[in-house]
């Protein structure tokens, strides 16, 4: 197998992948490199930039080079001893209609000029244009994916089957069934650029999982034309592996300036807001009185350390398992971005099976839309189908989250401890204790110290959608359990009467005797008495 997986997180990756030249480490982003108009040569991409593979178009090859690079072989010709992508032209035939080269062709130069990955001649599905005429494009790339494998001669490069279907979620599946069915080592997802341009992110989430879920986990996926740093970890985070960025430089000839929370016009900057080796000790007004040429080298080796460094942080993310928490950082930089984050709560469920839910590090919950992180799904999931109460449990106190964790150690929990510890020890069994808490729901006190029930930290006041959870978390926990009585600790300072209010539905609807003690009163001792005479009540019953 050329592609190894070493870490993951979400449905992100670091692997390693094996081409006939070199191993390189995903997830990579790979230079577009265009020969005749190359602003950075493609040897120092790798030598000062680290990038360990590039791209390019062996379309623009043939028309322009013809034979040099089949006499040269494609990495002299290039000068470049990582590993190189070629693309077939899909792109020039979105653009600019047919290209007057076939399929057979284009493979054929492909094999004979060496590159590590290639890719077949697919038909890009594109953004504007209709159902039918989408359907044509998967129809013809399938086709054309099948033709191939009957003519392909060369088995040590990594052949890349593309995805098409655009927008159309039921195309893009279809498509993905059929071409995973076909020996690719590599997928791609076809056209999403104008999507990306369009901004777009929430359909690309759409693309690509739906893309995710009907192809094997196991051959790594190439999102085209993804060239923008703000988006690097969204990708990723959805199983992305590679990506090529023609945005460096396209941007670079437009005077614009990346960065990994989006993009500026040269002209507006006042500081440099980087300290990439290009930008520390320069002024953007210094840049501004270059050359056009210069300028656009200038800018053009930016980007590129901008990607660079994004790059190398999402991998850092998931080896430390808080990637996350690294794209919803970054979706803020953009409310498209933050769309992309939203949409995520459609897929929970998939995200789930697919992300690893152990992890070394505690997690951070911000707001509502971290409910559809895979660890909180995985919890509420396992919690219903997998858990029931201790069998003496009669009794359920319902205990609000403390600020400090496990909750059952923290001081807030000592005097109730003590209640409970004052009790016959009968009716002590019967007394089971469970928390309230953002973002798990109910937590029991066996589980309290079980990952990551009491390795998160949590940013107060709660929101709204995230105390209607958690109160829907703590009824249907109810609803399925089989106590004789529900106590609750009623704490409004952090819920409101959120809590209350669905547990009283609930109850009544079970008849199930309910009881509730504000915990914002004066007296604390008040509370105690009273917990203990409500649970006192209940034995002389
Ligand atoms: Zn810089």
């Amino acid at each position: 197998m050329s592609f190894e997986v070493k870490e993951k997180d979400l449905l992100a990756r670091i692997g390693k992948l094996k081409t006939k030249t070199v191993t390189v480490e995903t997830p990579l982003l790979f230079p577009v490199i265009n020969p005749s108009i190359q602003p950075i040569p493609p040897k120092r991409l790798k030598a000062e930039f680290g990038f360990e593979a590039v791209i390019t178009n062996a379309y623009i090859l043939w028309k322009r080079y013809q034979n040099k690079p089949v006499e040269q072989g494609l990495h002299r010709f290039l000068d470049f001893d990582g590993a190189i992508m070629t693309d077939s032209g899909a792109y020039q035939i979105l653009v600019y209609g047919n290209v007057g080269v076939n399929q057979k062709e284009i493979v054929d130069y492909q094999e004979r000029i060496g590159s590590d990955i290639a890719t077949i001649l697919d038909i890009p599905t594109g953004w504007k244009i209709t159902k039918d005429q989408a359907t044509e494009t998967v129809k013809e790339t399938l086709r054309r994916a099948k033709e191939f494998f009957k003519t392909k001669k060369r088995d040590d490069i990594l052949w890349v089957g593309p995805v098409q279907g655009g927008r159309h979620l039921d195309l893009v599946a279809e498509s993905a069934v059929k071409m995973s069915k076909l020996p690719f080592q590599i997928h791609a997802l076809g056209s999403p650029t104008e999507i990306m341009e369009s901004y777009r992110f929430d359909v690309l989430v759409d693309m690509i999982l739906t893309a995710k879920m009907h192809l094997p986990v196991e051959r790594p996926l190439h999102l085209f034309g993804a060239g923008h740093p703000a988006m690097f970890s969204l990708a990723v985070a959805l199983g992305c592996d590679l990506f090529d960025s023609a945005a460096y430089a396209l941007y670079a000839r437009e005077n614009r300036y990346m960065t990994e929370n989006g993009t500026w016009r040269l002209s507006e900057l006042d500081y440099f807001p980087c300290q990439c080796p290009k930008c520390r000790g320069n002024k953007p007004k210094d840049v501004l009185a270059k050359t056009a040429k210069e300028r656009e080298i200038f800018l053009a080796e930016h980007n590129l350390h901008v990607c660079q460094a994004e790059l190398n942080r999402i991998k850092q993310a998931i080896r430390d398992g808080r990637l996350w928490e690294h794209m919803e950082m970054r979706a803020h930089a953009h409310p498209a971005l933050l769309s992309g984050l939203k949409k995520l709560k459609s897929y929970e469920n998939f995200m789930e099976k697919q992300s690893p839910t152990a992890k070394r590090s505690g997690l951070f919950f911000f707001d509502s839309y971290d409910l559809s992180r895979p660890e909180v799904v995985h919890y509420r999931n396992r919690l219903s189908e997998n858990y029931s109460p201790p069998k003496s449990a009669l009794i359920l106190l319902l205990v609000p989250q403390t600020q400090c964790k496990p909750f059952h150690k923290a001081r807030e929990f000592q005097k109730i401890k003590q209640v409970l510890k004052g009790l016959n020890p009968e009716l002590s069994r019967t007394v089971h204790v469970c928390f309230y808490a953002a973002p798990f729901g109910v937590t029991p006190i066996e589980l309290d110290e079980v990952y990551p029930l009491s390795q998160h930290e949590t940013a107060l006041p709660l929101d709204k959608e995230t105390k209607d959870y958690v109160a829907e978390q703590v009824a249907d926990y109810v609803k399925r359990s089989e106590y004789a009585e529900v106590v609750l600790l009623h704490d409004p300072t952090n819920w409101n009467n959120t809590i209350k209010k669905a547990l009283k539905r609930t109850c009544r609807a079970k008849q199930l005797p309910f009881h509730h003690l504000n915990l914002n009163v004066k007296r604390q001792k008040t509370i105690l008495t009273r917990l203990e005479i409500i649970l006192n009540k209940k034995q002389s019953e």
